[in-house]
């Protein structure tokens, strides 16, 4: 009998606290957007799909060294590269990744060493079409070039050094 009194005093309890909490929300202004009409600000510490990064010129800073590549655990990332015969250097020729295997991990931007690659607030990826989820080296550099899409090294960050600046709008 003393039980039943308890329990049910602490179901009458539990409701009235969880009505608390629904009258406590009723008069919070509505934080629900219209997306994508409507957008949030990228969070700061974002790992959106990694891009290429270039230098003032408008040129890659990418050497074609192939360590991201070799970093990255799950293999989505393909680089071709040529010597060049006169200046001796690398040229890169392709850099695909694989945004379908892609896991946002960030260990290639790591592992650059030349600040050649970073995490981007990229998002909107999505595609009916899996072939078009393979990044070239031009849309990677094109995302990666974007004023309005800021994005920062692993390195300069402080943030478990992801691309962090939010605010990016395309
Ligand atoms: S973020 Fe991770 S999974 Fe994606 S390309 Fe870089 S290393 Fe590979
Ligand atoms: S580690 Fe950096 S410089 Fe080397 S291939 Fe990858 S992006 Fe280019």
């Amino acid at each position: 009998m003393f039980r039943s009194f308890r329990d049910f005093f602490s179901m009458i309890r539990t409701a009235l606290i969880g009505m608390g909490v629904t009258l406590r929300n009723l008069f919070r202004p509505a934080i629900t957007i219209q997306y994508p009409d409507e957008q949030l600000d990228v969070p700061l510490g974002y790992r959106g799909i990694p891009v290429l990064l270039s230098d003032d010129e408008g040129n890659l800073k990418c050497v074609s060294c192939e360590l991201c590549a070799k970093a990255c655990p799950v293999n989505c990332i393909e680089i071709q590269a040529h010597r060049d015969n006169q200046t001796r250097k690398k040229v890169l020729d392709v850099y695909n990744l694989d945004s379908t295997w892609c896991m946002y991990c960030g260990l290639c931007v790591e592992a650059c060493p030349f600040d050649a690659l970073a995490m981007s607030d990229q998002f909107e990826l999505a595609s009916y079409d899996l072939p078009s989820l393979v990044y070239t080296k031009e849309q990677l550099a094109e995302i990666g070039r974007r004023a309005v899409t800021p994005v920062v090294n692993i390195r300069e960050t402080q943030n478990f050094g992801i691309k962090t600046r939010g605010g990016g709008r395309r």
